[in-house]
């Protein structure tokens, strides 16, 4: 990374390699991301090994993944002499630290994490809950603190990991006798958490209720056109309603012209607007948020070396400073060290 970044405040988020990137992540976090790479110094993980953690039976998918991932950052104008891309699995000392912090964390605590309970219920896993899956707090509390992040931008789903990081931060510097690690806030947008096409609460690679942001103009306009409205909104002179009318939902993230997503809405709940003039506007806004996206995405995978080489210098410089933090908490904590 560039020496004058030195003394930029850290940023680090990441993205579970299971699936291309969708327009939740895009309003949930990566907009932000893409504009604070010029003001700080920013990490961003292809969490593969996270991704395991409900994925162990399928590694070709958490394969795949990683370079469309990658190629998704690009495309939405992360730029790589700005922000560091790298890769979770290649990265040791945050294995390393995730094993040190889980004797900081208790399963009765993991157990009552609301994000991990939600999760487990959606995935249906029921009493088979894999281990690995129950601890990926710890091992994004080593992510973060391994790259010693005070900022984290992600989606509202992720509050109660930055939480469960900050008290792991905390019982490690209580034990250090000094504060080796910072504590991390989680940045969080005006839309922290899209819903699904379907309506359903979130929008999520696992729930295949998403629009990619690598989805072509006809993918876009059929998932507009099957988007989940106001079900007793039958005629287009009936009254509508908003609330929970996923269309409108939508509007409000992506539209930037909130005058007339206002009077759309009035017009709607008054009664006299058909659902295909909401989804018209709607389908309009996405692609033009898109095309660029999908444009700058079609050049890059022209070139698959390019991603690479940007993964691997990524995660080369990322080595050297969570290699770093690894040796500051083992020397904080006392622990014996052979060099
Ligand atoms: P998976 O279903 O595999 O968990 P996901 O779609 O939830 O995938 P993640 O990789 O878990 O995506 O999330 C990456 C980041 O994107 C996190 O910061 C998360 O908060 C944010 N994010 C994901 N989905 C949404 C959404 N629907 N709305 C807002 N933010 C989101
Ligand atoms: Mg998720």
């Amino acid at each position: 990374m560039q020496d004058s970044s030195a003394t930029l405040p850290v940023i680090l988020t990441g993205d579970r390699t299971t699936g291309p990137l969708h327009l939740g992540h895009y309003v949930g976090s990566l907009k932000n991301r893409v504009a604070l790479q010029t003001t700080h110094r920013q990490y961003l993980l292809l969490a593969d090994t996270q991704a395991l953690t409900d994925n162990a039976h399928n590694p070709g998918r958490v394969r795949d993944n990683v370079i469309e991932i990658a190629t998704d950052y690009l495309a939405v104008g992360i730029d790589p002499n700005q922000s560091t891309i790298c890769l979770q699995s290649h990265l040791p000392a945050l294995a390393d630290l995730t094993l040190l912090y889980m004797n900081f964390v208790t399963v009765a605590r993991l157990e009552r994490n609301p994000t991990i309970k939600d999760e487990i219920q959606a995935r249906g896993f029921g009493r088979d809950i894999p281990a690995g899956f129950l601890c990926y707090p710890v091992a994004q509390a080593a992510d973060i603190t391994g790259f010693k992040a005070t900022i984290v931008p992600v989606g509202e789903d992720q509050a109660p990991l930055i939480e469960q990081t900050n008290e792991v931060v905390r019982r490690i510097n209580r034990q250090a006798g000094v504060d080796v690690l910072p504590e991390a806030h989680a940045l969080i947008p005006r839309v922290g958490r899209l819903p699904g096409i379907n309506g359903k609460a979130k929008m999520s690679k696992s729930q295949g209720n998403t629009i990619q942001l690598s989805a072509t103009a006809d993918e876009i306009r059929e998932a507009v056109r099957r988007m989940f409205t106001d079900p007793n909104h039958l005629k287009a002179s009936d009254p509508g309603c908003v609330e929970g009318n996923v269309v409108f939902t939508y509007l409000d993230a992506f539209d930037e012209d909130h005058i007339t997503v206002e009077d759309l809405k009035a017009r709607y709940i008054r009664g006299g607007l058909g659902d295909s003039i909401v989804k018209k506007r709607l389908d309009d806004v996405l692609q033009a948020l898109l095309a660029p996206i999908r444009d700058r995405r079609c050049a890059l995978a022209r070139d698959p070396g390019y991603v690479l080489q940007v993964v691997k210098r990524g995660t080369a410089r990322a080595r050297e400073i969570t290699d770093a933090t690894l040796r500051d908490v083992r020397a904080a904590l006392g622990l014996f060290t052979l060099n």
